[in-house]
């Protein structure tokens, strides 16, 4: 046989060698063995397109070559607000405004944390709100009403989080009622720390972790909080990714909505760059591992946010607002890591739950 006609039979025999491997390792990699859920609160376009102006480096929403489009809409409103749109993603269903993962008649519904901590994940959560707030809250307690954040605290007592950050302190201690939660999580094995969080600490990984570093949320990071939310995801991911039945972590930018109620453009836009450099932490995290599906999405967007021109100059732009509140408008979803693809396209939040179930069935 000439020599040619055997190079090139075994290139084809290498060619489709490699076809068949990659298609083994696509199949493989549609499988994630760990969840990162980041939720900018109140995030939408433009919030996201202040980063491109208002900050000094490469912003890592660029990062993502997979974007979606959610829409937003409750079962009671036109217009979400952050329990019902939290439930949304933890629970895979529309509820009214206000619910911590309770259905329309106030009926418990199974999170998507709960769920994976009965198929062997570890699992975390961190805000820069109280770790009651309705975002972190809708993914481990059920409360008819948001506000209810005493009894949400009870609920974290017996949620067996492995890992939480946030503030909150007062609905653990010094409460009316005279329980001290705090005691009750170190009864159950957590390492409780109430002042402060370093993000060197060794973390065993036969102790669980709660970190309660305020009495109400977080400062505002134009008031001094820190590398708050980049230290916490460090000593998160730290202690999670020990698990050998893989993780699922919930990190919430959780201000850059306060700033849009508060239709002030300073502390929305350093809240959305303190959260942007978290994104890339954990980016930078699931490159390294390979087996990490990271979704960056937001419940809602607030303050009806826009980058508009001043007066009609197209060199001078003024950040503005057109409400208070949330707005009807859709938000994105950006998607890295095995089973990415699935979140391109435009639907209801509600999917964003059932795109990562479906994921995980493989
Ligand atoms: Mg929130
Ligand atoms: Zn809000």
């Amino acid at each position: 046989m000439p020599f040619k006609t055997i190079t090139s039979s075994l290139y084809i025999c290498i060619v489709s060698a490699i076809a068949i491997m990659s298609t083994n390792i696509n199949a493989q990699n549609d499988t994630p063995k760990n969840i990162i859920l980041m939720i900018a609160d109140g995030v939408g376009i433009s919030q996201i397109s202040a980063s491109q102006f208002y900050s000094s480096m490469p912003s890592n929403y660029e990062r993502f070559k997979t974007i979606g489009l959610i829409k937003t809409s409750s079962a009671s409103s036109l217009i979400t607000d952050s329990a019902a749109g939290a439930t949304a993603f933890s629970t895979g269903r529309k509820t009214y405004n206000g619910s911590i993962a309770v259905d329309t008649d106030s009926i418990p519904l199974p999170t998507i944390l709960e769920d994976l901590q009965k198929k062997g994940f570890e699992t975390g959560l961190i805000a820069t709100s109280t770790i009651t707030h309705a975002t972190p809250a809708s993914f481990y307690a059920h409360q008819k009403w948001r506000k209810m954040e005493l009894e949400i605290a009870e609920d974290l007592t017996t949620a067996n989080v492995n890992f939480f950050a946030g503030g909150g302190r007062s609905f653990f201690e010094n409460r009316e009622d005279g329980k001290n939660l705090v005691k009750t999580l170190e009864d159950q094995g957590y390492v409780m720390q109430l002042d402060r969080l370093d993000p060197s600490k060794k973390m065993r990984k036969s102790k669980k972790y709660g970190y309660l570093l305020a009495d109400e949320g977080m400062p505002r990071l134009i008031d001094g909080r820190g590398p708050f939310l980049y230290d916490a995801t460090k000593l998160g991911l730290k202690k999670l990714s020990k698990s050998k039945g893989g993780f699922f972590l919930m990190i919430e930018g959780s201000q850059v909505d306060w700033g849009g109620h508060a239709n002030d453009a300073d502390y929305l836009i350093s809240e959305l760059i303190d959260f942007d450099t978290v994104i890339g932490q954990v980016l930078d995290y699931a490159e390294k591992d390979g087996n990490t599906l990271v979704i960056v999405t937001a419940d809602h967007e607030t303050g009806g946010f826009t980058l508009a021109s001043e007066e009609g100059n197209y060199n001078k732009i003024k950040p503005s607002f057109s409400t208070g509140g949330h707005s009807a408008t859709m938000v994105p979803v950006f998607a890295y890591g095995p089973g990415a693809s699935s979140f391109a396209g435009i639907y209801e939040n509600t999917l964003i739950h059932t795109k990562i179930k479906d994921l995980l069935k493989k």
